[in-house]
């Protein structure tokens, strides 16, 4: 034991220092509801820095993800954050949406572009009447309210973008405008997230870029995801998940592994915040956070 403490000390010295939060989805019908609240519910006792509910590009979720956070805020103590993307919709209705979501006490907005409703890969087009980037949707919310304003970052760069540098460039302009906070795409190679927080940091970008980790609850829905987002599947994780499709118990175990040994070599790295697309499922992020050495309040006040 003393031994594998000597050789790891990160793993035993920062989580008192670690910082944690999450992503959900509004639930897609009403059946659904039971999983995502059972999963807030589960997840709520770690304390995470704040949690997030996604928002279908051009308004789609629009009322269930405003349903969702204005629940978060009255029935939980979790500070609430509310995605908003500025495609397909014109200021007006955008602006529509952030007053709402400051009406039920939301004040952290993760801003964004989103892709076209006509698909992932279609050239994207701003409305006539809407905010033509992220950093003029950043300066309409800040026009409106005070916020707090994260935004999206890629490590392997955006689909769209040129170059690394180049989406860089977007990030500068979206944290010029007002963002203080990024997380990224997910990734399954830490060399890639750690070479882009090098090139960030030498392009003089500040703000916290939290790791967006995504536990493969599913990895062929994750291979799907990854190709839409230009995100890259390595091998050696396809070949731990090979022949193991009618297999749900095990892949679990394997997904578990996949993503401990990511976080671990995170921290090994310095990285003490983490942000989980928890997919509305409980069993993984809770697992891996209480790797980390995260505890929930009742087992702090059991112990
Ligand atoms: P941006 O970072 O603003 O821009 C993306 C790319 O567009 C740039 O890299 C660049 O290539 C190009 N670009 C932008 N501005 C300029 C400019 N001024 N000049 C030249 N090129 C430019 N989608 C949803 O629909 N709903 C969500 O809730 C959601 N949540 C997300 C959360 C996170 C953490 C992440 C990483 C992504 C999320 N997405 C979501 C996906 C996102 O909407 C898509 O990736 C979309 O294609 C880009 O939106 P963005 O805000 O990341 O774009």
């Amino acid at each position: 034991m003393t031994e594998f403490l000597d050789r790891r000390p990160s793993r035993s010295a920062s989580s008192n220092s670690l910082r944690v939060s999450f992503e959900f989805f509004p639930p897609k019908s009403t059946d659904l509801e039971p999983v995502l609240w059972n999963t807030i519910q589960r997840l709520a006792p770690l304390d995470p820095d704040f949690v997030t509910v996604t928002y279908g590009a051009g308004g789609s979720t629009r009322e269930p993800t405003l349903a969702t956070l204005e629940r978060l805020v009255r029935d939980t103590q979790l500070p609430a954050a509310g995605h908003l993307t500025c495609v397909g919709a014109t200021q007006d209705e955008v602006n529509a949406v952030v007053r709402a979501y400051y009406g039920v006490g939301v004040r952290h907005i993760v801003a964004l572009r989103g892709d076209p409703q006509s698909g992932i890969g279609s050239p994207y087009r701003p409305h006539p009447q809407g905010y033509a980037t992220t950093s003029d949707l950043i300066r309409g919310i800040r026009a409106i309210g005070e916020f707090d304003i994260s935004v999206s970052a890629y490590p392997e760069k955006h689909p769209e973008s040129a170059s690394l540098d180049a989406d860089i460039d977007v990030l500068k302009a979206k944290i010029d405008a007002g963002a203080t906070r990024a997380i990224t795409q997910f990734f399954f190679e830490n060399d890639l997230y750690f070479r882009y927080l090098d090139r960030a940091r030498a392009g003089g970008v500040t703000i916290p870029i939290l790791p967006g980790i995504l536990p493969v609850q599913n990895f062929h829905q994750t291979a799907n995801f990854a190709a839409k987002a230009g995100a890259s599947i390595p091998v050696w994780l396809a070949n731990r998940f090979e022949g193991l499709d009618h297999d749900p118990a095990t892949r679990r175990l394997i997904a578990a592994s996949v993503a401990a040994e990511q976080v671990f070599d995170l921290l090994d790295g310095g990285i003490s915040d983490f942000h989980f697309y928890t997919m509305n499922r409980a069993e993984l992020p809770y697992a891996i956070c209480h790797l980390l050495g995260v505890r929930s309040r009742s087992d702090v006040a059991a112990a």
